[in-house]
Order: structure tokens, then C-alpha cells, then sequence
């Protein structure tokens, strides 16, 4: 998508603080983080929200997941959220689907 910033990022255009990537997919570093460790896990593709994951692109989420398990053992996370915002009243503000990973320090239940 021309104008999507996530598109960018995978492409280049935009710099980003790399923690993993491979051909489907990419890590890095969230630029307003919220917990001492913050990364988004996005898929290479543009897919826009959670709601409009089908039976055909599915497969990249359960990818996405795999990615987060190992990046966490290798970083050594114990613990850790994930949380993807779907819809404007949830909290999305990128319209390119996302995994946010939170770790480093108490999370609250229920979330805000
Ligand atoms: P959402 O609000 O859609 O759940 O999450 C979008 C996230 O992307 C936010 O946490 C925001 O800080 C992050 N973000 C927005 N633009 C950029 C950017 O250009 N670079 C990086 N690294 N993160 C960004
Ligand atoms: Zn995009």
C-alpha cells in the first residue's frame, strides 16, 4: 500500500530499529514504547486489521506467533503480552496489522 507507514518500513523507505525479519515477516522496535521491551511483529504483506484475516492469509499469524516464541527465548522474556488493536475504538492508529510485544514490567488485567 503507497501510503501505509508499515509498508514503508518493510520496504526501506522508512528506517526502523530491526530486532528480526524473514521473508514473510518483520520485528522491530516500537517508537513510542510502552513497557521497557516493546517490538511490533508484522507481516511482510499488507493485511489492514485482525478483521480482515481469512482463510487464505491466515497462515502468517500463526508464522508471526513462532517468530515472537523465538525472538522471547532469545531475548530471555519470561513474560510478555501480546496485543493486537483492531478498529479505531480499540486503539489502532496503523492500519497494517500488528503485533505489539510488551515485556519488562507489571501488566494490568483487565487492559485500559
Ligand atoms: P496501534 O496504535 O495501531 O495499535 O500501534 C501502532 C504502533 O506503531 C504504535 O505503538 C506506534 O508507536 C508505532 N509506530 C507508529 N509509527 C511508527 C514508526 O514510524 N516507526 C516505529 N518503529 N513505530 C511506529
Ligand atoms: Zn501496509
Amino acid at each position: 500500500m503507497n501510503d501505509c507507514i508499515f509498508c514503508k518500513i518493510v520496504s526501506g523507505e522508512i528506517p526502523s530499529n530491526k530486532v528480526y525479519e524473514d521473508d514473510q515477516c518483520l520485528a522491530f522496535y516500537d517508537l513510542d514504547p510502552q513497557a521497557p521491551t516493546h517490538f511490533l511483529v508484522i507481516p511482510k504483506a499488507h493485511i489492514e486489521s485482525a478483521r480482515s484475516i481469512n482463510a487464505g492469509n491466515c497462515q502468517i499469524v500463526g508464522h508471526c506467533y513462532a517468530v515472537i516464541a523465538q525472538i522471547a527465548q532469545d531475548m530471555g522474556l519470561e513474560s510478555y503480552r501480546v496485543v493486537t488493536n483492531c478498529g479505531l475504538q480499540a486503539g489502532q492508529s496503523v492500519f497494517h496489522l500488528h503485533f505489539h510485544v510488551l515485556a519488562g514490567r507489571d501488566m494490568t488485567w483487565p487492559p485500559g
